[in-house]
């Protein structure tokens, strides 16, 4: 049987409820504050291929600073998906793939750069060089485990369930709260949505609906913003993501796994673009006695990506990590492997028996 009840132990009382947990140390809020207060060029970053999480919390803390005159940009890495254009301030984010020079002077004359959504400077692939040499000092934000020593001050909390809702904290720890206006707000709230998969999964800590209670004081619509980030697709989506359910995923009840493999050719058959299959990983976990999912996508001959889904404590980023390269969380997490699909595929395989020894183990605890 499922386990439906929870106890809330590990939260506040009910009695405390309506008061936000103040869980980030006050001398890092007020080390940030500080920095902030003495910065006037500040450049907020974020991981490359960047979701609503990553693009939410960066658009929204640039919302909050410009409010208080800053001169501040947003710069990722490469362009981000289309589904997240909505978020106010997209437009003007400085995108490093496409403007290089410009990326480069504005880390090389910043005062303060923030790293939001990433725990190593490798998440920022072609960006690294221009983050790891500007002169500015940096500020980590992120809910990754295992955070790389790069940042002067790390505000890292892997139990946090978004980067945005771990911003939110901040904001509302530094007397800031109060700055979030509905830009913001709609930016927070979508990273909070997106990284729980509207909060299904890693959304049961009471916290959370105290910070959507107050973001929704300030007029966000977030019936709005499910739909569009939600529930908007293209036909050319809906097409690959059927397309992927019925012809392509492999079920290995044996190892409780899905694998669905999409290459080039399945690609360009859909006229693919980035994001079309957004959320597919996700399905095969819907079928009882499935606990890890496994995508993997032929970007191009030379390149795969591979996303991982779990449930419970099967922990895909361990396994993304050995296979991979790639890292994330207990329940999401990617990697890259260079080289054809096949060859990604085999790696995965082999590796099966060790995966069912660990399984059995688990099931047996
Ligand atoms: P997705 O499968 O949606 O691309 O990523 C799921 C999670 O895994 C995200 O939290 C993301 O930060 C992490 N992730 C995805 N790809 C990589 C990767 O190549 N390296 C690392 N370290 N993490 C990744
Ligand atoms: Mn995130």
């Amino acid at each position: 049987m499922p386990k439906i009840l929870l106890t809330l132990r590990q939260f506040p009382k009910h009695d405390d409820l309506m008061t936000i947990t103040k869980s980030i140390s006050e001398e890092k809020v007020a080390a940030v504050k500080k920095m902030i207060e003495a910065s006037r060029r500040i450049v907020i970053t974020c991981h490359k291929t960047p979701d609503g999480d990553a693009l939410g919390s960066s658009l929204a803390l640039a919302a909050v600073l410009a409010g208080d005159r800053k001169y501040v940009h947003v710069v990722t890495p490469d362009t981000p998906p289309k589904i997240l254009k909505f978020l106010p301030g997209a437009d003007h984010i400085v995108i490093a793939s496409r403007f290089h020079e410009r990326a480069k002077h504005l880390l090389d004359t910043a005062d303060l750069v923030f790293c939001l959504d990433y725990n190593a400077p490798m998440r920022v692939d072609r960006l690294e060089p221009l983050l790891m040499e500007s002169p500015a000092p940096r500020i980590m934000i992120d809910h990754h485990l295992d955070p790389a020593d790069f940042t002067d001050i790390a505000i890292s909390s892997p139990e946090e369930s978004s980067t945005c809702a771990l911003l939110y904290r901040l904001l509302y720890q530094m007397g800031w709260a109060g700055k979030i206006h509905a830009d913001a707000a709609t930016c927070i709230y979508t990273g909070m949505l997106t990284d729980t998969g509207n909060f299904s999964y890693n959304s049961n800590n009471p916290d959370l609906y105290l910070i959507i209670a107050r973001l929704l004081t300030t007029g966000i619509n977030k019936d709005e913003i499910y739909n569009t980030v939600w529930n908007t697709n293209s036909v050319n989506r809906l097409r690959i993501c059927g397309y992927s359910i019925y012809r392509k995923m492999h079920l290995f009840p044996e190892y409780s796994l899905s694998l669905i493999c999409l290459n080039r050719g399945e690609l360009n058959e859909f006229d693919y673009v980035k994001g079309d299959t957004e959320g597919l990983v996700n399905k095969p976990l819907s079928i009882p006695g499935i606990v890890w999912s496994v995508y993997m996508r032929e970007d191009n001959k030379e390149y795969i990506k591979v996303s991982m889904r779990s449930i419970g404590n099967f922990p895909v980023n361990t396994i993304c990590e050995k296979l991979y390269g790639g890292g994330g969380h207990l329940n999401a997490a990617g990697g890259e492997f260079h080289g054809t699909m096949r060859e990604a595929a085999e790696k995965l395989f082999l590796m099966l028996p060790e995966i069912k020894a660990y399984l059995e183990k688990s099931a047996n605890e």
